[in-house]
């Protein structure tokens, strides 16, 4: 049986990630500190043979015994609220993390993948974004110490593979939502959602008009798991190229969101907030045969669905 560790399991990808490595056969040790993950996203793995939780902080020394073939790192704070409350936890997990991990990987020959993130163009002078562009990051603004850890960790995990020869993939994730978000982690759906399902305002920063392009979770895990077992080391982005202003967006929660009074309202924009982004998936496309199938519609009713259990509780 393979083995894989995956760090921020309790997350939202991780908890998703650790599904899926499940059904496919590996024994899974998730892994989490537990500052933005909840034990809610893994309570139904424990019971399981092939899953290990430990509770542990990955900016400090990993160690795991016994053989590993795989490291999928996600544990990261990566919400602009939550890396703006946990600057220096968000700086380390993304530096220190992910150094602990590459030696980790390489002590046990395994093949190390990291997710990155679409942060690393920052506030992207081209549009959509092929991985060839360098980005366009403010290193002291307040989304720096998310997005000069992840360009940190890229810059680390590419010298492990050329100086060390480990085997080593990077994937730029895309904005991605679904099930097992958290209702209040200030990201524009969640938040959407919540406040629609509450009959709060719509809370629209800026006038709206900065765009993104949302990836519905099972999609962004397929073309993970299918990077994983590639022999490819150079960064893929992975995301949905369907592309919407963040008013659109909220207009299409309020549509959603049965019998909602809620307005929208205008606040201020945050600071260094991108204009535009969008993934351009042909990389993925070529190397991974991979394109995502869940339509936003579909993708927010899903969510939709998600939601309204945890408002229950
Ligand atoms: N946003 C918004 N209202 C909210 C939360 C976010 O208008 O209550 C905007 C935010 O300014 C950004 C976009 O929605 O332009 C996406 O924000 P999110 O935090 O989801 O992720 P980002 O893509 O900025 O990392």
């Amino acid at each position: 049986m393979k083995k894989i560790l995956i760090t921020g399991a309790a997350g939202f990808l991780g908890s998703h990630l650790s599904d899926r490595f499940v059904k496919e056969g590996y024994h899974v040790i998730g892994m989490d500190n537990l500052i933005t993950g909840t034990m809610d996203n893994i309570d139904h793995l424990m019971p399981l043979e092939e899953f290990t939780f430990y509770h542990h902080d990955v900016s400090k020394f990993v160690h795991v015994p016994g053989e590993l073939d795989y490291i999928l790192h996600f544990a990261s704070p990566a919400s602009p609220i939550d890396y703006l409350k946990m600057p220096i936890q968000t700086l380390k997990v993304g530096s220190l993390g992910t150094h602990n991990l590459l030696g980790l990987a390489k002590a046990k020959s395994a093949r190390m993948l990291i997710a990155s993130t679409s942060e690393v163009y920052g506030d992207p002078l081209v549009n959509p974004q092929p991985e060839e562009y360098w980005g366009n990051v403010n290193p002291v603004g307040p989304r720096g110490v998310y997005d000069e850890a992840k360009r940190f960790q890229e810059a680390m995990t590419m010298a492990y593979h050329t100086y060390h020869g480990l085997e080593t993939r990077i994937v730029r994730i895309f904005n991605t939502y679904g099930p097992r978000m958290r209702f209040i982690d200030g990201r524009a759906l969640p938040a959407f959602f919540w406040q629609a399902m509450t009959n709060e305002d719509i809370t629209v920063f800026g006038d709206g008009s900065q765009t993104r392009a949302f990836c519905y979770v099972d999609d962004l895990v397929e073309g993970i798991y299918r990077l994983l077992l590639s022999n490819y080391a150079m960064p893929v982005n992975i995301g949905n190229p369907d592309e919407i202003s963040i008013l659109q967006a909220a207009e299409e929660v309020v549509d959603l969101v049965d019998g909602t009074t809620s307005k929208i309202v205008f606040k201020g924009l945050p600071k260094d907030d991108p204009k535009v982004r969008r993934p351009d998936i042909t990389k993925a496309k070529e190397l991974l045969d991979w394109k995502p199938t869940v339509d936003r519609a579909e993708g927010l009713r899903r969510t939709y669905e998600y939601f309204k259990t945890k408002i229950k509780n």
